[in-house]
């Protein structure tokens, strides 16, 4: 049996073009769509299942109007604010974030932010109450085989428990913030990525108000 095969290459058009392009708007996404912004380069921010399910609410709402007796005057009064999904697939990333880092403070020099030592999930609830905090490293939202790509929010490297704390939105937003910046400075240096000059990341997160120790 082969261990791989050679999948075609195929013609993709290219219909708009931008300096850093963010997929999904959820917290970490939103996050590094205006942190790349707030730098000066151009960002496009791509969203599909929020609209969808927008889309959808409306023709249920249609559909109650017209078929459920009493509802014909109903109205939307709001939307679930985010789509939000807890858990699914994560990266493995240069550096992949591990239980003792969220439980005994983990510090970095690649530190793009702070989080609180709150975790939620897989059986374990500590809550932030002891002013214990770790650091989020650059490197988890860094894929080990893919260039140009960062990945913020809760698909960054990490464990179960690790990501019990760094999937919760704060610390989607606080990924994405540095995501979103490393993007832009890797645009205005020409720099990939995986080269971004550390000291100006942090040096511009700091800027933007970001507590990195
Ligand atoms: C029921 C529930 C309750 C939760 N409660 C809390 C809570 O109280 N507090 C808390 O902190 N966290 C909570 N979470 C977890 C939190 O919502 C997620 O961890 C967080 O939203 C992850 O943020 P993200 O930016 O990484 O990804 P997401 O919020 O999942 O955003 C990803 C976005 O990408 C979009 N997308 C995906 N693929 C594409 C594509 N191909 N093209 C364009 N767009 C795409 C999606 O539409 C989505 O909007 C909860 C989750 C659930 C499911």
């Amino acid at each position: 049996m082969t261990d791989t095969i050679l999948e075609p290459a195929r013609r993709v058009p290219v219909v708009h073009e931008t300096d850093v392009l963010v997929v999904g708007s959820g917290p970490g996404g939103l996050a590094a769509a205006l942190a790349a912004a707030r730098c000066g380069v151009e960002v496009t921010l791509l969203e599909r299942f929020e609209i969808e399910g927008r889309r959808q609410a409306m023709h249920a709402i249609d559909a109650l109007r017209a078929y459920t007796p009493g509802c014909n005057g109903a109205r939307l009064r709001n939307f679930g604010m985010s789509i939000g999904i807890r858990d699914t697939r994560k990266i493995d990333a240069i550096y992949n974030m591990t239980e003792s880092d969220v439980r005994h403070e983990g510090r970095f020099e690649d530190s793009i932010g702070i989080y609180p030592e709150f975790i939620y999930g897989y059986g374990v609830l500590i809550l932030p109450t002891t002013g214990r905090y770790m650091q989020i490293p650059y490197r988890s939202m860094l894929p080990k085989r893919i260039d140009n790509l960062l990945v913020a929010g809760r698909a960054t490297g990490g464990d179960r428990i690790a990501h019990a704390a760094t999937r919760n939105m704060a610390c989607c937003a606080v990924s994405g913030q540095g995501a979103g910046v490393a993007a832009a400075l890797s645009v205005r240096h020409g720099t990939g990525l995986g080269s971004v000059n550390v000291a100006q990341l942090t040096d511009t997160l700091d800027r933007q108000g970001v507590r990195l120790h």
